[in-house]
């Protein structure tokens, strides 16, 4: 009842509008209510305009040249910009029965002719190196160069001697002629510290039915990278300025767990223990430090006993990307990622639950919520797996008439055959284009701790697919073929 009500009102609204003398709503790139030019980076010569007209027959062009409009109104279009110095304007016109009844100017700069930008104030101010210096922040990273990728994700309390300094990052040396870099606001200058090894001690293992642990005694923390062998059955952790004092590894062999553990030094105060298990580690593990910072603790989940391709007792966490003031990406009809994937992570809940899954989603409402308090959500409640949902966009300058339809992405090799058995399913429910399995280090698939996918459903801004997101119909089906996906991995062995 409620539901025909709003359809009325809905319906009154777009007859009104409709009526009007017609309108251009250019969506993206956002036009500034000021008249403020729109900055394209420099290396950008033809992209994407979308947005709607009304009434949906109208005629439009952009810059003089036709661009298709569909039966909703929707449009998407691929123009070449002009090179020429100073601020340009793409002029869209909109014309009813040869008369012209709007008119909508873009304009736009390259961002070499926009103002510089202001000079960066947070350099650090440090000449005493080297230094040692401590994580104070969580969830801190360091980069392979100034602006360049993740590297290390070193925990609370982590120690870090810095040889120097650029911009507002600390140069760590790894050895080797190795280095990574850490933004300062991650870490404090530690006064009280010297600048020594951490030593490692004599390691145990302890294996039990649902995991494995290794205690890896150190005298203080220090960064550490983790890797996984091609076969997903070794584990090696790196451990960064440190020395070995282990004389023993203890360790109990048993079925289903661990059946090698072993360490050496490699090169320049760099120590590497590996930990190699009877079954492919793909439920997870986890290094973190002890509460006391005495040791690593490195844990390995093992495949749970119980019936194949049962979902019975497994934990799923399923995430609705954005939210709140974090729109995602949006469509020409002005459809929004946040609210699709809402609807969407709703549909998948109860189908997982009508498999027997236990399903909690990380927001039910139109909330915002951190990306790092999703992945602590999905840890609290001890995951099996974590799909995270979202409906894609692209840079400005990319060929959307090239590039759109569904893609899946993960990050560690544990999750690679989750992203499989996921998008073959997802392909198979929209029957879009396939965009492609990706190796993606983003913060929803990068824990270790379990499998964990995100999937592209869709491009908003693509009007065909921007179509079908606005349709509960296809959202069922999507949200079926995802569940049976996911049903798939645990089935496959
Ligand atoms: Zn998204």
């Amino acid at each position: 009842m409620k539901l025909f009500l709003w359809g009325i009102i809905l319906s009154g609204f777009m007859l009104t509008h409709a009526s009007w003398a017609g309108q251009i709503d250019l969506v993206y790139p956002r036009l500034e209510g000021d008249g403020t030019p729109y900055v394209f980076m420099d290396t950008v010569r033809t992209t994407f305009f979308f947005g709607n007209v009304s009434p949906v027959d109208a005629r439009l062009e952009a810059a003089g040249r036709s661009v298709d409009v569909t039966t909703d109104g929707a449009f998407l279009a691929y123009i070449p910009l002009d090179t020429a110095p100073g601020t340009k304007s793409l002029r869209f016109t909109l014309i009813v029965e040869r008369r012209l009844i709007d008119t909508l100017d873009f304009p736009y700069v390259f961002a070499c002719e926009a103002e510089a930008a202001e000079s960066d104030t947070t350099a650090v101010e440090t000449d005493n190196f080297p230094i040692n210096l401590k994580v104070t922040a969580e969830h801190a990273v360091t980069r392979t160069a100034p602006g360049g990728t993740y590297e290390f994700f070193p925990p609370l309390g982590t120690n870090l001697p810095a040889g120097d300094s650029k911009g507002k990052f600390f140069v760590i040396d790894l050895g080797g002629g190795e280095t990574t870099y850490i933004e300062n606001r991650f870490v404090e200058v530690d006064s009280t510290g010297c600048l020594d090894y951490s030593i490692l001690s004599d390691v145990t293992v302890s294996s039990h039915l649902q995991q494995s642990t290794m205690t890896v005694p150190l005298s203080r923390p220090c960064l550490f990278r983790t890797r996984l062998s091609s076969d997903l059955r070794e584990l090696t952790v790196s451990f960064y300025h440190s020395v070995s004092d282990i004389n023993k590894i203890t360790f109990e062999p048993w079925e289903g767990g661990v059946n090698l553990a072993q360490w050496q030094p490699s090169g320049e105060g760099r120590v590497d223990v590996t930990i190699r298990c009877t079954t492919p580690i793909e439920q997870g593990y986890r290094v973190r430090y002890a509460p006391d910072y005495s040791a690593a603790v490195i844990t390995i989940r093992h495949q749970s006993a119980g019936r194949q391709g049962s979902l019975r007792d497994k934990t799923i966490v399923v995430d609705p990307g954005h939210g709140g003031a974090a729109k995602g990406s949006v469509g020409p009809l002005r459809t929004l990622e946040k609210d699709v994937v809402l609807t969407l992570g709703k549909l998948l809940a109860r189908e997982l639950e009508k498999r027997g899954a236990n399903v909690f989603l990380t927001r039910e409402d139109d909330e915002y919520v951190g990306i790092y308090e999703r992945v602590d959500f999905a840890r609290e409640h001890h995951a099996d797996f974590l799909i995270s949902l979202h409906s894609n966009a692209l840079p400005d300058g990319e060929n959307p008439f090239l590039r759109h339809g569904s893609g899946t992405y993960y990050y560690h090799p544990g999750s690679r055959r989750a992203a499989e058995t996921v998008h073959r399913r997802l392909l198979h429910a929209t029957k879009l284009r396939d965009d492609g399995i990706f190796y993606d280090d983003l913060a929803l698939v990068r824990p270790s701790d379990f499998p964990s996918v995100l999937v592209e459903v869709a491009y908003t801004m693509y009007p065909d697919e921007e179509k079908l997101l606005r349709d509960v119909r296809f959202l069922k089906r999507v949200a079926k073929g995802l569940a049976r996906g996911i049903q798939d991995y645990f089935r496959m062995r």
